[in-house]
């Protein structure tokens, strides 16, 4: 029987590479900055790891922005998600796992701004439950989240988890007793950790995998 399928957001279910450098091309323009900036941006940013305090107070000192850091943490919150985008292959591959039963939902880590990466998107309606960490107050890969998240799709928790990150998505969703896939993004799963039971470069193949796997 159909379970709960819960989905990592950033570059998972929506590319957030792709929306990171459209916002760098946009702040890089405003500030009449060099277009290698976009590289710096994109080191200092570590895949969205880095806090925002520490990734502006960097950009201020290299590039010699006058404003303040907590000046372009504000316009960053405004200016980009709406940078993001939805495959139209990746909404239809939610529908279809819908369609037969599956519950799914979205568990992020990240601010209460990510709601509007949702909204802009027009996905929002596509799931059962959302689970913004900071609106709940635990993170990945913390099993509370994931409890948090099947409550919020009114679901039991049983099914997968689909991510890219090997320690919150995957680690987080073994230890909550799902089935993992990983997102592999063109990267080799390191050996040293538990593997996913499937690896895979998109999410149309993620819900291939769930609709062919047996219970
Ligand atoms: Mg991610």
């Amino acid at each position: 029987m159909p379970g709960l399928v819960l989905f990592d957001l950033d570059n998972t279910l929506l590319n957030r590479d792709v929306a990171f450098k459209l916002w760098s091309a946009l702040f890089i323009s405003k500030y009449g900055l060099p277009e290698s900036a976009g590289d710096t941006f994109l080191a200092i940013d570590a895949d969205g790891h880095t806090p925002r305090d520490e990734f502006f107070g960097a950009v201020k000192i290299l590039f010699g922005i006058e404003e303040t850091t907590e000046s372009l943490i504000e316009q960053y919150h405004l200016n980009y998600p709406p940078c993001y985008s939805v495959e139209e292959m990746t909404v239809k591959s939610l529908r279809n796992l819908r369609a037969v039963g599956w519950k799914i939902g979205i568990i992020t880590n990240g601010p209460p701004s990510q709601q509007i990466k949702l909204e802009v998107t027009g996905i929002t309606d596509e799931f059962d439950g959302i689970c913004i960490s900071s609106v709940v107050g635990f993170r990945k890969p913390d099993l509370a989240i994931f409890q948090e998240a099947a409550k919020l799709c009114a679901s039991r928790l049983e099914g997968w988890m689909v991510g890219d990150s090997a320690t919150a998505d995957i680690g987080g969703g073994q230890a909550a007793g799902l089935r993992t896939v990983w997102m592999a993004r063109g990267r080799t799963w390191d050996e040293s950790m538990p593997p996913p039971d499937f690896i895979v470069e998109t999410i149309t193949d993620a819900v291939a995998v769930i609709l062919t796997s047996e219970d």
